[in-house]
């Protein structure tokens, strides 16, 4: 690790809408935004098809296209963009150092946290080891690989009916697997897939195991009233069960809730650390939306500003 620290003024960690829009903010403040964008640059919205309820688009857009238009927008006014890992942090003294890659190391004044949250998976043996070898938590990324063949998808929420649509546009017949007699779903989402012919749903069921040697080859169901087992050809295995909110890295300094999601302060970004501020899913579990995402981002921005002035920082 390097001990030459670059000097930050403000730095963003996180590149989906809370992360841009605190720079769209930071930047237009003259704070001088540095982002540091993670592996999934625009965050969880590049993994999606038509965001329809964004508002300003009256068409829809596609989540890359919407991502690419707000980093353009933060790029406008300044924001200095990097590709990079936060991987290591030290809250406990100001300024603030953060690793990069674990080499690069940072001297922030203040930061503002938008890491997001990233998929959950089942934890059985078999998802684990077919992972990227027919198992995946993505359909708008991996649907692709599995035209014409038959897929099972597993999760009941908005996210699961998206992806089961989206596949249902691709795989003659999508088996979806839900544990409870009811869907988390929106309504107007589980209207689309009981209506979708080629989706066929298994209620009260979970999955028992993902099958194949070194592909997958089916997925073992039980229902979990009866016990019945029920074993489904496909080829393609996708876990849409929710995310974890993506705060590891800075747990040793941040406080969290059992689930690992940031606490904020009532009616604002900032976290137990006066200069660290945090917004976006990383610390929202109820809302989880990109616009509710943009909003905590400009909050986070104002109070950075705020916050930075009445230092004497800026
Ligand atoms: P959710 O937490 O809403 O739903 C997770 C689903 O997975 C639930 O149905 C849950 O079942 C099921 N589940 C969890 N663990 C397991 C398990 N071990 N085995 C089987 N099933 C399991 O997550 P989503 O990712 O779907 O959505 C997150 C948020 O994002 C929501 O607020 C949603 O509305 C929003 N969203 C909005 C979209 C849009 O507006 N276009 C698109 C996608 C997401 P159970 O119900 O039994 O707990």
């Amino acid at each position: 690790m390097s001990n030459e620290a670059e000097k930050i003024h403000c730095l963003i960690i996180g590149s989906g809408p809370a992360g841009y829009t605190a720079a769209i903010y930071a930047a237009r403040a003259n704070l001088k935004p540095i982002m540091y964008t993670g592996l999934l640059q625009g965050g969880q919205l590049v993994n999606t098809t038509d965001v329809e309820n964004y508002p300003g688009y009256p068409e829809g857009i596609l989540g890359p296209e919407m991502m690419e238009d707000f980093k353009k927008q933060a790029e406008r006014f300044g924001t200095d963009i990097r590709f990079g890992m936060a991987t290591k942090v030290d809250f406990s003294s100001h300024p603030f150092k953060v690793w990069i890659d674990d080499t690069k190391l940072l001297s922030a004044d203040a930061v503002i946290l938008a890491t997001g949250a990233e998929a959950k998976w089942l934890g059985i043996p078999s998802e684990k080891r077919l992972n990227g070898s027919g198992v995946s938590a993505c359909a708008v990324c991996d649907g692709f690989f599995y035209k014409g063949q038959e897929v099972a998808i597993v999760g009941a929420g908005d996210t699961a009916c998206e992806e089961a649509l989206y596949l249902a546009k691709l795989c003659p017949q999508v088996h979806m697997i839900v544990r409870r007699h009811e869907m988390r779903a929106s309504k107007i989402m589980q209207e689309r897939v009981v209506n979708t012919p080629n989706i066929k749903i298994y209620w009260d069921s979970v999955t028992d195991e993902v099958v194949g040697e070194n592909v997958v080859e089916a997925v073992r169901i039980m229902n979990n009233k009866t016990g019945e087992k029920t074993t489904i050809p496909v080829t393609g295995f996708f876990v849409a069960i929710g995310h974890q909110p993506n705060s590891a890295v800075f747990k040793d300094f941040i406080d969290t809730d059992e689930q690992g999601y940031v606490v904020t302060a009532p009616d604002s970004t900032r976290t137990n650390v006066e200069g660290v501020f945090a917004c976006g899913d990383l610390q929202d579990k109820i809302y989880r939306q990109a616009v509710t995402a943009a909003g905590t981002g400009c909050m986070a921005a104002l109070e950075t500003e705020r916050w930075l002035s009445e230092k004497g920082f800026h």
